[in-house]
């Protein structure tokens, strides 16, 4: 399986690659280093395009646009080597800075194409994460690098632009890094390559541009996280997990809220007011203006956030309730739900001196119906006859009319509840009888029915109607029969009001 095998080139790359970066940094400077330096950079930009020729990603666009942005950028250093050491020329603005400028603006493409193939649908979630981040760092690469820069850089303007134009695109590949982090797709090893290239391109960037500030640069240390970050750009390439890069992570909708990221967005948070601490203990002057404004923004941002998080919440909350509520077979209110109705219409039964009905449904022989055409055969009958009494107590138009309200829930197996407020017994046994008719595949059930006497307990009255049921049974099935009024029972020692009456006294 070629998807699986590490490439073969890939550990000599890795090998080759480290060991020469290290060689061109341990040489002096000069000419010779910096051919090393060309040599080792276009050999990776050889291996970027062998990675992508072999593996043949399904889009490519993104490895090809980061290939692209290295090939400027040895352009450039190439430009700027040739300059420097046999023209012996140091042009300002160079032309090299207008393919250095090019080359970020095409990794960052590359690495755009990347996250908008990960991130699949819109994911909002993702993209605030990475606009906290990126605001936090704005800040911080405005204290340290642009505002000493654009004062160093004295009166003309495209030295002012250049001071600008840096660290804004190291804000640009640093946003699209975070954004590439922030999507849910898979962490490969092709994926990790690219972090750490980028990573390392940023981090010798920032330094490049900090140390420019005091002194010229020559190519010290810094050469060598460039360096590795083409042999990293190159790594990811050559891993046959790049394929994969772009597959979309469709499964789990929203972004998981882990404990890092938490963390990570807190910090990011913090960068305002702590840059404001950390430059009234040093005593040194304040970036007033851009502290205020990047507070603004990031509390906004996280504002914006938590309502996100709290919609997502809200939903779930309903969701989950519903679940609670319903029967997950058969889509009818479950028991609990049942017996809260109950509750509900007594109040209202009381209050506004309605009658009310309760009916226990149980369908007949439901075993055998089991045990002949199997247990899915079973449960597909509970869904249908659901389904068909209740569209027969709406052709009944049970619950409308003044104070009249009608409910039916699964109690549990093939035991169903009928709850009718507004309804007199002769009412409640038309009914049950219109529905014990619709029963699907030639099935019955039997019923009892009771009338809540105004005073019994919800258990008094379903223990009534249980009565009537067990009796509607024993008296050959297929049929409703109707509880005795509560009062017509002599209460055994112990008994509550409202105990059944037994079998042989029900009347149908
Ligand atoms: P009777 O006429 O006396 O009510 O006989 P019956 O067979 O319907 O009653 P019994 O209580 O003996 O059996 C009920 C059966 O209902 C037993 C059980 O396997 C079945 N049952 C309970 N819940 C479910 C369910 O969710 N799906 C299916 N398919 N069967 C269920
Ligand atoms: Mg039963
Ligand atoms: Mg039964």
């Amino acid at each position: 399986m070629s998807t699986v095998r590490v490439d073969a080139l890939l550990r000599p790359h890795l090998a080759v690659g480290v060991v020469l970066s290290l060689v061109c940094v341990l040489l002096p400077v000069g000419l010779g280093r910096d051919t090393l330096y060309t040599a080792v950079t276009f050999g990776c930009i050889a291996m970027m395009v062998v990675g992508v020729r072999r593996h043949r990603p399904p889009s490519p666009a993104g490895w090809w646009l980061v290939t692209a942005g290295v090939v400027v950028w040895a352009t450039a250093d190439l430009m700027w080597a040739v300059f420097t050491w046999i023209l012996h020329i140091s042009p300002f603005p160079s032309p090299a800075d207008a393919l250095y400028l090019a080359s970020y603006v095409l990794i960052a493409a590359g690495f755009w194409c990347f996250v908008r193939a990960r991130r699949g649908e819109r994911d909002r979630e993702g993209f605030i994460d990475s606009a906290i981040f990126t605001v936090g760092s704005v800040l911080i690469s405005w204290v340290l690098l642009m505002r000493p820069g654009l004062e160093a850089a004295g009166e003309a303007v495209e030295a002012k632009v250049l001071a600008a134009a840096y660290p804004l695109s190291d804000v640009l590949l640093l946003a699209l890094l975070v954004r590439l982090l922030t999507t849910k797709g898979a962490r490969s090893p092709a994926f990790r390559w690219l972090v750490a290239g980028n990573s390392l391109l940023l981090l010798a960037d920032c330094a490049y541009q900090y140390t420019s500030m005091t002194e010229t640069y020559t190519g010290g240390a810094i050469t060598l996280p460039w360096l590795l970050s083409y042999v990293c750009f190159a790594a990811a390439a050559l891993h046959p997990s790049m394929r994969h890069l772009t597959d979309g992570n469709t499964g789990d909708v929203g972004t998981r809220f882990t404990r890092g990221r938490l963390i990570a967005l807190t910090l990011a948070s913090l960068v305002a007011p702590g840059t404001l601490l950390l430059q009234l203990a040093l005593g040194v002057p304040l970036a007033a203006w851009a502290v205020a404004l990047s507070s603004v923004v990031l509390f906004l941002l996280v504002v914006w956030r938590m309502s996100g998080l709290l919609r997502r919440l809200d939903a779930q909350a309903t969701r989950l309730a519903d679940l609670a509520r319903t029967d997950a077979l058969t889509g009818l209110p479950n028991r609990r739900t049942s017996d809260a109705e109950l509750e509900r219409m007594q109040t209202r039964a009381r209050t506004e001196g309605l009658p009310l009905c309760v009916a226990i449904l149980d369908l007949d022989h439901f075993k055998s119906f089991n045990d002949t055409y199997g247990h899915q055969a079973g449960d597909s009958l509970l869904v249908a006859a659901g389904a068909a009494w209740r569209q027969c107590m709406k052709d009944a138009h049970a619950g409308v009319g003044v104070g009249r309200s009608a409910m039916l829930g699964r109690w549990g197996g093939e035991e169903f509840v009928l709850l009718l407020l507004g309804h007199d017994v002769p009412s409640a046994v038309a009914l049950a009888d219109a529905m014990r008719a619709v029963t699907p595949a030639g099935q019955s059930f039997s019923a009892g029915v009771a009338c809540w006497d105004g005073l019994e307990s919800a258990s008094a009255v379903f223990a009534r109607a249980d009565e009537a049921l067990y009796a509607a049974k024993a008296g050959g099935r297929d049929q409703v029969r109707t509880a005795a009024p509560a009062g017509e029972t002599l209460p055994a020692p112990g008994d509550r009001p409202g105990t059944v009456l037994s079998a042989e006294d029900v009347v149908r």
